[in-house]
């Protein structure tokens, strides 16, 4: 594993991105003009665009595609997406798509059904073993299957695709369900990085939200793991949750310092109750303001970059050794459904419910219900419901957004030379809507450039929105979270 490096030097970042000595700030002002509801771009278009049009028959055509070569994103590479959607218990911030329940037996009617989705991916693909290079288990809980279960799902993959040697095979970790021996567990079935679900360690914030796990549970795990070899850890962690203050969360920003993850994703709360129905249990009047959240963004960041952690964009750091944090720096950071990725942009397969995924310019999503995902299984049938083939225009904008979500910087030249149009004629009328975000100092326009500055960094889905052609006439954005 790449152990915690020393304190490495952030010197080599790009000079906008925010740095220990200069951590930047955002007024109160420019909040309140540019905190606006917004997507988190792990794809464009964004999931919420997807149309029923697309269906098992588009995605059994794409899939064909690619086998016979006709589309094959990021130099043939390809990564597995499996989720696995039980929990035993709900967190009451959840906004993912999960099962909660307590009968583990459910899982076994639910691995069958994903054996079928792996054959019959497998058979559209041409019926050879493809090779992987990154594999992702997410979820509700991947650790609610019993280390058995994680061995038959591995088996079921091992024998259709083929894991490329040093592939990335990572999987997320609730260290409620976890002991050390599982983690060995899953060390010996292949897992090199882990992902635990931290959000807070404060015991007020973990009552508030339903999920109660001590600091020293978590440190004992992380321990674990590193002894395990896993070359890379990952602590999520959550702000905005009710009951935390920016004194609370930079508590927990100086236990996670100590634990020292190779990783840390720092996710901004969405309160949408009306959307997802655990949050209803939330005291709306616990929750911080929107001045707390913003101190607790800035605490976080100074708090990270101070005990040498590398910003690595919207809500991820890592340790300036980390696969991440290298590919920041030497400009191949991507970003994909799981957040910023080392790899490079690829065909993703989306196993198990509700999972999305990526073959050729398409995007295809699977029935977001256990009986849906079931009966199109049973009926022989990819389970997918919703998708998009993207346009040439879709393919552009992407371009531009990733770009801006990854490097913080779109070169006119570089869009320009992979998709012949003359950048400045084809978004004249974006770059005038940036104006006010280039008053803000939020990003500046160079003649041949679009930089994010580092108080931009903070607001970077409101400058990708910009680009987002779909949300032009779009009426309805209050659906999206705030962008802090
Ligand atoms: S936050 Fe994770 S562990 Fe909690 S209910 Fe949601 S999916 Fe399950």
């Amino acid at each position: 594993m790449s152990q915690a490096p020393p304190f490495g030097t952030i010197c080599a970042m790009s000079p906008a991105m925010p740095t220990a000595a200069v951590a930047p700030a955002l007024s109160e002002e420019l909040l309140r003009r540019f905190d606006t509801p917004g997507p988190r771009y792990t794809s464009y278009p964004t999931a919420d665009r997807f149309v029923e049009a697309f269906g098992p028959v588009e995605a059994l055509g794409a899939l064909q595609q690619r086998a016979q070569g006709a589309t094959v994103g990021g130099r043939g590479l390809l990564s597995l997406y499996v989720h696995i959607p039980f929990c035993e218990s709900v967190c009451y911030y959840c906004a993912c798509n999960k099962v909660i329940t307590r009968h583990h037996e459910r899982a076994t009617e639910y691995l069958d059904a994903l054996e079928r989705e792996v054959g019959l991916v497998r058979s559209a693909m041409g019926g050879s073993a493809q090779p992987v290079t990154q594999l992702h288990f997410g979820g509700g809980s991947p650790t609610f299957l019993s280390d058995a279960e994680i061995d038959r799902v591995m088996a079921s993959l091992r024998g259709a695709f083929r894991l490329a040697p040093g592939a990335e095979l990572s999987i997320e970790v609730d260290p409620r369900t976890v002991t050390p021996q599982r983690l060995e567990h899953l060390r010996q079935a292949g897992f090199n990085r882990i992902s635990f679900g931290v959000q807070d360690f404060d015991p007020k914030v973990q009552q508030a939200v339903h999920r109660v796990q001590s600091f020293e549970m978590v440190r004992e795990l992380m321990k674990s793991a590193r002894s395990l070899g896993f070359e890379s850890i990952n602590a999520d962690l959550i702000y905005g949750l009710p009951r935390q203050t920016a004194d609370s969360f930079e508590r927990t920003v100086a236990q996670i310092g100590e634990l020292r993850p190779d990783r840390i994703a720092l996710y901004a709360y969405a309160h949408l109750p009306q959307r997802f129905k655990p949050q209803r249990r939330i005291v709306s009047a616990e929750l911080p303001t929107a001045a707390d959240r913003v101190a607790m963004l800035g605490g976080a960041i100074a708090g990270f970059l101070a005990r040498g952690y590398s910003y690595i964009g919207m809500d991820h750091f890592a340790l300036p050794g980390d696969a991440l944090a290298v590919a920041k720096r030497q400009g191949r950071l991507h970003r994909n459904f799981q957040g910023y990725s080392t790899q490079p942009d690829c065909d993703i397969i989306g196993l198990g419910v509700s999972a999305i995924g990526r073959v050729g310019p398409a995007y295809m999503q699977n029935a977001k219900t256990l009986p849906e995902y079931y009966d199109a299984l049973r009926q022989g049938q990819l389970p997918v419901v919703r998708g998009i083939a993207l346009t040439r225009d879709d393919l552009l904008r992407r371009a531009v957004i990733m770009a801006l979500m990854c490097q913080g910087r779109v070169e006119f030249e570089s869009i320009e030379l992979a998709h012949l149009i003359d950048f400045r004629k084809v978004f004249a009328s974006e770059l005038q809507q940036l104006e006010p975000l280039v008053e803000g100092g939020l990003v500046e326009i160079e003649p041949g450039a679009i930089q994010v500055t580092a108080t931009g960094w903070y607001v970077v889905r409101a400058i990708a929105m910009v680009f987002d052609r779909y949300l032009r006439e779009d009426k309805l954005r209050e659906r999206f979270s705030r962008i802090i």
